[in-house]
């Protein structure tokens, strides 16, 4: 018997990296999942279906959901997992680079839980999980934009957690704030920065997409039923 056996979920950004490593995991355990990306998004599962969406696109979420829901019948699981970086020192920044940042990784979450939250509320059950960072706890040079997004994930999840409880609904809604993860996202980052973040682990590693996958997965879980409106980090005990 898998863990979300049943279960069906959206993962937005799940043509690669934490993602796709997440859409996997829940397979693995019984799921359904649509991945959302805005790029390549074909996967060998007949258990994993993607859909080509830009996750910002207010109105082509609204599309979406609205589909899902019709095709599907049920929504259980959220994952607000796409995110993009456009790094800059603030007299640098641009607005473009500032926008684009909180399109996707903060409105993008709006976006859909606008639509799958009172879905969930009139079913009766469901989880939500947005993907934050350990850039949103501690702060990161060239990154206020980055970290505002993330940052702003807590309180979203901490308010909608509430909203969504009303009425005596068990709908729950997390944040999981991952650190330093070998995905594309780091590819730009040089090898000594990333060999200095490994040492600022009690760990002493840096974290592997299962890593967050797994806490992902206890937190779609019914396992973690009484688990709602809290900040779960995944950073192998980062001290920054
Ligand atoms: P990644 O760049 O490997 O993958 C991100 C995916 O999101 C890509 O498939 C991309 O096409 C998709 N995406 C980007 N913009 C989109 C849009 N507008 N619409 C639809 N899809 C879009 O990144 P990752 O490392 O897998 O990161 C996943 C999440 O985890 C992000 O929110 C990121 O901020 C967060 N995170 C990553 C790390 C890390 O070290 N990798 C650390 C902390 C937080």
């Amino acid at each position: 018997m898998g863990r979300l056996d049943g279960k069906i979920a959206v993962i937005t950004g799940g043509a690669r990296g934490l993602g796709l490593c997440m859409a996997e995991t829940f397979v693995r355990e019984g799921a359904l999942v649509i991945t959302v990306d805005r790029s390549g998004n074909d996967h060998p599962s007949e258990r994993i279906i993607g859909y080509r969406l830009d996750v910002s696109d207010a109105k082509g979420c609204e599309e979406f959901c609205k589909e899902i829901i019709a095709k599907y019948g049920h929504i259980d699981i959220l994952i607000n997992n796409a995110g993009i970086t456009r790094d800059a020192l603030i007299n640098k920044m641009t607005d473009e680079m500032w926008d684009s940042v909180l399109a996707v990784n903060l409105k993008a979450a709006f976006n859909l839980c606008r639509w799958i939250g009172p879905h969930m509320m009139e079913k009766g059950s469901g989880s939500i999980i947005n993907i934050s960072s350990v850039v949103g706890e501690f702060g990161n040079i060239g990154q206020v934009n980055y970290s505002a997004s993330k940052s702003a994930l807590f309180g979203f999840s901490k308010s909608l957690a509430k909203e969504l409880a009303r009425k005596g609904a068990q709908v729950r809604c997390n944040a999981v704030a991952p650190g330093y993860t070998m995905t594309d996202m780091l590819k730009t980052v040089p090898q000594d920065l990333l060999d200095k973040f490994a040492k600022q682990t009690m760990l002493g590693r840096l974290g592997q997409p299962q890593d967050i996958a797994n806490a992902c997965l206890f937190l779609a879980s019914d396992e973690s039923s009484y688990i709602t409106g809290q900040v779960i980090s995944v950073n192998g005990g980062m001290r920054l």
